[in-house]
């Protein structure tokens, strides 16, 4: 027997080759995969038997032959600013964490990458729990599809790959997820509405400047120097800030930075000059986040006022910066906080620290 073919993890070109060859094979016209292939991204079903276009007998035909995998959705959050959180389950009892950020006339979704990250940032919930495994191409591009299922359907304007995970330390899958994001046949989102967040994995960003779409590229900076960015992120003991800076500088498109503000930590105007600096040299553009407190052990997050004062530095420097508004802070919705409650919850022992999270959550 032919082993079953999971078609989610093909691009969307690829995918429709292979349905028309199959209908081909079972005798049908080639037109019918076309018509197939129209129902895994663009017009999204549930199952083959829901293509109801399709006559009876071939989806029959194409169930024995392919899968349509789904992932199954565990838990949702509603915040009071409109921010929502998914927790996924995958086949193998992994989960994982999707957030729908509606502004005005975007929505945004953020997906994850990874089961798990290895990464270790000291202030992220997704680094404490460390690293599982990577997903698959249609485990990434599969949250957008799960979520056009929701009633009503959630169809997003633009993507982050801000969920959990380092998606360039999962090249193959984020790749080909990039097509089914962006492909007319898959999701159809502009590449520049799709931005990739790394902190600064060297080969992954010589992989994605490899592509000629125009996809965007936001670098977790954190620190202006190696001495301080090190404590927060281990990996820049393997790819120095220096390489990192240089690497954006060479990508074709402008990058953005993303800078969480650490109070006391990494958030004096010394600090912002030093920053100031770096984005000048690559053209850089800076995002100020604020602290997500939940899961970030041992931070507070900086003072609004700090954060106006840190944002002032850059701009009399000449640098663009944006300060971000926190979002979904009643609903964990930073990476890994959903996923590390609901774990603490159904540990018979917590810390008192865990307790107090979700006492008041
Ligand atoms: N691994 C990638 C993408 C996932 S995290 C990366 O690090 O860029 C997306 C962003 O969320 C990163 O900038 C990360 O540093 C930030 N982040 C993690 N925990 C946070 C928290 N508690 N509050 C605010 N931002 C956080």
């Amino acid at each position: 027997m032919t082993p079953v073919t999971r078609i989610l993890d093909l691009v969307p070109e690829d995918a429709e080759h292979t349905l028309r060859n199959f209908a081909v094979s079972v005798g049908e016209a080639p037109y019918r995969g076309s018509q197939a292939a129209r129902h895994l991204w663009q017009s999204p079903a549930r199952s083959f038997a829901d293509m109801s276009d399709l006559p009876a007998s071939l989806r029959e035909r194409l169930a024995e032959r392919f899968s349509l995998d789904r992932l199954e959705l565990v838990d949702e959050r509603r915040s009071t600013d409109g921010t929502r959180k998914f927790l996924f389950r995958l086949g193998d009892g992994q989960q994982i964490e999707t957030v729908a950020i509606p502004e005005r006339e975007r929505m945004t979704l953020c997906i994850s990458s990874q089961a798990g990250c290895a990464l270790q940032c000291a202030f992220c919930a997704t680094g404490a729990m460390g690293f599982a495994r990577n997903l698959n191409a249609f485990e990434i591009a599969g949250q957008v599809r799960e979520l056009s299922f929701v009633e009503p359907a959630i169809k997003p304007t633009n993507i982050v790959f801000m969920g959990m995970g380092e998606p360039l330390m999962n090249w193959p899958a984020v790749d080909a997820a990039l097509s089914i994001l962006n492909s007319p046949k898959g999701f159809g989102i502009g590449a520049r509405r799709i931005t990739l967040s790394t902190v600064g994995w060297l080969p992954g960003i010589e992989s994605l400047a490899a592509r000629k779409e125009q996809f965007r590229l936001a670098i977790s900076v954190h620190a202006p120097s190696d001495a301080l960015r090190a404590t927060l992120m281990p990996v820049n003991t393997k790819f120095p800030l220096a390489d990192v800076i240089a690497a954006a500088a060479r990508f074709d498109r402008r990058v953005t930075f993303e800078y969480v503000m650490l109070g006391g930590v990494n958030d004096q105007e010394a600090h912002a000059r030093e920053l100031a600096a770096l984005a000048r040299g690559c053209g850089a553009f800076v995002n100020l986040i604020p602290l997500h407190p939940g899961g970030a052990m041992g931070f507070t997050p900086s003072a609004a006022a700090q954060i106006d004062r840190f944002a002032r530095v850059l701009r009399a420097a000449k640098v663009e910066v944006a300060v971000r508004r926190s979002r979904g802070l009643d609903i964990a919705a930073a990476c890994g906080q959903l996923r590390t409650e609901r774990l603490a919850r159904r540990a018979p022992a917590t810390t008192d620290v865990d307790r107090q999270v979700h006492e008041t959550a």
